[in-house]
């Protein structure tokens, strides 16, 4: 029998973990195959990591791998393929908003012989407009400044083969962005689109600012383009500098050449605010070089009750 590994980060999210549990129990129930449920405890304050602990006790499917503290969405997806095991592994979010229903489609795809199979959100009436726009626009330029084709609406709900998450068992990268570096893989990818459900308790853990960082890291782990924008600059100034030559040249000879304070606090001020956004964004690739550099782990588990980590130790 073939085994599936169900990755679910959770942070806050004690009064979901039961429905979902339950959820998933009704859905793989149906499929036949071998299965286990592996929280990802990305260093809750509440009582999720109890209420997963709990029912571990009585329900052998389910396992738990809890941070010591929060290290972010995309590390603990990560630790979850780590060591997850198992055929294939499915993630999703903790809070019912990816169908578990659909996962039997994502596994019909991956005996048809698709490595990932990811999925796109669509209809996103329950969205608000903010988000949705932000990321479209987002994923518009990504698309642009790292060549990948990243259709908008990817969602961290997907089926990875073993030889996938083998391979991504093997990087050392910093900041992780899971959506660009799968599309990056190659192999053969499959896209299922759905429509999410209604968040089934709590609130979003996305902040904007999560969600701004979470932009940033995936354009700078993918793209050095932007360090190119100083250049560009540079070139256009420098011409337009130029042509501003002449006009000096004119202001000397016809003898009106004072004045003229306020223009130069204008261009001192533009030139100054301009580099200040090129060195942020030079700063930007410093810091992730400095922090690839100290090679330290994207995340440090607290406790598990995963047998083959407890054999690593
Ligand atoms: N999450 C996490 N660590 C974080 C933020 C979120 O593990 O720092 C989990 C969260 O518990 C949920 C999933 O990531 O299972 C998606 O988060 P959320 O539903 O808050 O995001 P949204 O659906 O609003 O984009
Ligand atoms: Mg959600």
């Amino acid at each position: 029998m073939k085994n599936i590994s169900i990755i679910i980060p959770v942070y806050n999210e004690s009064s979901n973990i039961r429905p979902m549990v339950e959820a998933l129990h009704q859905v793989m129930a149906k499929t036949g195959y071998g299965y286990r449920v592996i929280f990802v405890d990305d260093g809750s304050t509440d009582q999720t990591l109890e209420t997963i602990q709990q029912l571990a006790q009585c329900d052998t499917r389910v396992f738990y791998i809890s941070f010591s503290r929060n290290f972010g969405h995309q590390n603990a997806l990560k630790a979850g393929i780590d060591f997850a095991g198992g055929d294939a592994m499915i993630s999703l979010d903790g809070d019912l908003q990816h169908p578990p229903e659909l996962i039997p489609v994502l596994l019909e795809k991956w005996e048809q012989g698709y490595d990932i199979v990811y999925t796109r959100r669509r209809d996103e009436k329950g969205r608000d407009k903010f988000k949705r726009n932000t990321s479209n626009w987002f994923y518009r330029l990504m698309r642009r400044l790292s060549g990948l084709q990243m259709e908008p609406g990817i969602a961290d709900f997907r089926l990875l083969s073993r030889r996938v998450a083998d391979i991504l068992g093997t990087f050392r990268e910093q900041d992780l962005f899971l959506r660009g570096i799968l599309k990056w893989m190659g192999f053969r990818q499959y896209a299922v689109d759905y429509t999410p459900g209604r968040r089934f308790s709590g609130q979003t853990k996305y902040s904007s600012r999560k969600m701004a960082k979470l932009a940033l890291q995936g354009i700078t782990s993918f793209s050095v383009k932007p360090l190119y924008i100083s250049i560009i600059l540079g070139i256009g100034f420098s011409a337009l500098s130029l042509a501003y030559v002449p006009y000096i040249v004119w202001c000397v000879i016809s003898g009106h050449a004072v004045a003229g304070w306020a223009s130069t606090i204008m261009v001192i001020m533009f030139f100054g605010g301009m580099q200040m956004i090129l060195l942020g964004i030079i700063g930007i690739y410093v810091g992730k070089i400095f922090i690839q550099s100290k090679q330290r782990p994207g995340y440090i588990i607290k406790e598990t009750n995963m047998p083959e980590h407890v054999d690593n130790n």
